[in-house]
């Protein structure tokens, strides 16, 4: 049975969808004006925890995720500027074309990383038409006015409005703050923007008609009508950064459940943040880590996922050049272990595969407990079994993990193998592939085959790796 802290609970809670064995997941996308940072990436990669645990577990999941390619200013109070007009003025482009340049590089960065795509991924642009629907309902009910030209929702006709502070508005970030300008059109200092028609920002590109004149949504009403759309009018699980829970997922709520006329999200996961040793890492201050530049650096992405399942997504993590180093230090090892593995066709061992998997899934199920999951992969490697089983152990964690676990210990096996032949191998046959390795460099393919053929028919076959070519000479 899996546990999760619910946010809105503020409780550990038996995790039970509406209908039995499927569930609506939605995610809060990126916001497509530069690339993602390794703290976004921290979110994404454990909310794929989730997303991958709990199909494992045997869930039919719909996992939905927006693109906000349109309405989130710079301030989250409704001032700023809107973060992609900023980010194409910074590269002389469209809104358009950052749009698709930076969610062509986000989901590369999510590929690399093992994240798996969300079944839906809806770009803000795309459902102008279901925002105005949900908009129009909340002025007829009451929800939301007009003022001064834009439309906000009148947080005041809500008896809870801070759902996830219990009433207590005292510790977040709200509305005005000091050096903001007050926006004298809101009734009351927590209403939000709902569409903008009268912009301050007279550059905003991308607008369209509607009942209260040509203009823009605001970011919130982008999540609530995505989800609305694809998962129905009750969500069961909603994800995000810790930051979005005010004032974007408070928001949410209240839109949502004031449309809907109902209590509309289950459960809310948060991803507490990933820190420098300066503090929160952040797109808008513009030095920020990116996924290639670890790459750059020499870190595989994987071992950045390895880095962060190491700890516990309900703390924050701080991250340091000298950590990522040890992570990778660690995983290298890991391997190193795996690949000494062999299988020679034994049957699996099912008692022992049954009580491994046991440490597993109470791991998991104890709110995705991510680092003690990565312990029952070490105890997976002491156990007192056999290497079948510890390797279908391994391959049925790493449903989940995505750490390529075996697949790298393979890798790791060739070029081993590679190393000791290129040092002890038998010096008549590193020499053919040499020749072979220097036709194929001058184009000569055909003088290539024929060393090839020539080396089979002694038994000896070639399997070209990503670091040199190896033999295998077959015992007659
Ligand atoms: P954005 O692209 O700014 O809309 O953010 C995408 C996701 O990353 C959101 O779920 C944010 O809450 C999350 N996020 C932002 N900063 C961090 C951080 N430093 N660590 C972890 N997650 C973050
Ligand atoms: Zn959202």
């Amino acid at each position: 049975m899996l546990y999760l802290y619910n946010s809105l609970s503020r409780e550990r809670e038996e995790f039970t969808p509406r209908n039995p064995g499927k569930v609506g997941m939605y995610t809060c996308g990126p916001t497509v004006y530069h690339f993602a940072h390794i703290g976004n990436l921290r979110t994404y990669i454990m909310e794929d925890i989730l997303d991958r645990y709990l199909r494992y577990s045997g869930y039919d999941v719909k996992r939905v995720m927006n693109i906000t390619d349109v309405g989130h200013l710079t301030g989250d109070s409704d001032d700023g500027e809107d973060k992609m007009v900023e980010g194409a003025k910074r590269e002389h482009k469209t809104v358009l074309e950052i749009a698709k340049f930076y969610t062509d590089a986000f989901f590369a960065d999510c590929k690399k990383l093992n994240i798996r795509r969300p079944d839906v991924v809806e770009p803000a642009t795309r459902c102008i038409g279901d925002y105005i629907k949900i908009i129009k309902k909340l002025i007829d009910s009451g929800y939301a006015y007009v003022s001064g030209g834009n439309v906000y929702f009148d947080t005041s006709k809500l008896d809870n409005y801070y759902v996830f502070n219990r009433q207590n508005e005292e510790d977040l970030v709200v509305g005005v703050r000091e050096g903001v300008e007050a926006d004298e059109a809101k009734k009351n200092k927590c209403d939000f923007a709902l569409w903008f028609t009268k912009s301050k920002f007279e550059d905003q590109e991308l607008k369209w008609n509607s009942p209260w004149g040509l203009g823009y949504p605001g970011w919130h009403i982008e999540c609530s009508a995505i989800s609305i759309k694809h998962l129905g009018e009750y969500l069961d699980i909603h994800c995000g950064g810790i930051d979005n829970v005010f004032p974007h997922h408070t928001n949410e709520i209240a839109q949502s459940e004031a449309y809907l006329g109902h209590p509309w999200c289950r459960y809310w996961f948060h991803v507490l943040h990933l820190n420098t040793q300066s503090g929160k890492m952040s797109k808008s201050k513009g030095e920020f880590l990116t996924l290639s530049l670890l790459e750059e650096k020499g870190f595989a992405p994987v071992v950045y996922r390895f880095f962060c399942l190491g700890s516990h997504y309900r703390k924050s993590l701080v991250f340091s050049w000298d950590a990522l180093e040890n992570a990778r230090g660690s995983y290298d090892k890991l391997i190193a272990r795996i690949a000494q593995l062999s299988d020679s066709g034994k049957e699996i061992d099912d008692a022992a595969f049954d009580e491994q998997k046991r440490r597993f899934t109470d791991a998991l199920d104890s709110d995705l407990n991510t680092s003690l999951a990565i312990t029952a992969v070490y105890d997976v490697l002491k156990a007192d079994t056999n290497d079948e089983t510890k390797l279908a152990l391994l391959d049925d964690f790493d449903r989940v993990l995505c750490l390529d676990l075996t697949k790298n210990a393979a890798a790791r096996r060739e070029a081993d193998e590679l190393a000791r032949q290129a040092e002890s191998g038998d010096p008549e046959i590193l020499e053919a592939i040499a020749r072979r390795a220097e036709a194929k460099k001058n184009r000569d393919f055909a003088e290539a085959d024929r060393i090839r053929d020539e080396l089979a028919l002694r038994g000896i076959t070639l399997t070209d790796t990503p670091n040199g070519t190896r033999y295998t000479v077959s015992k007659t």
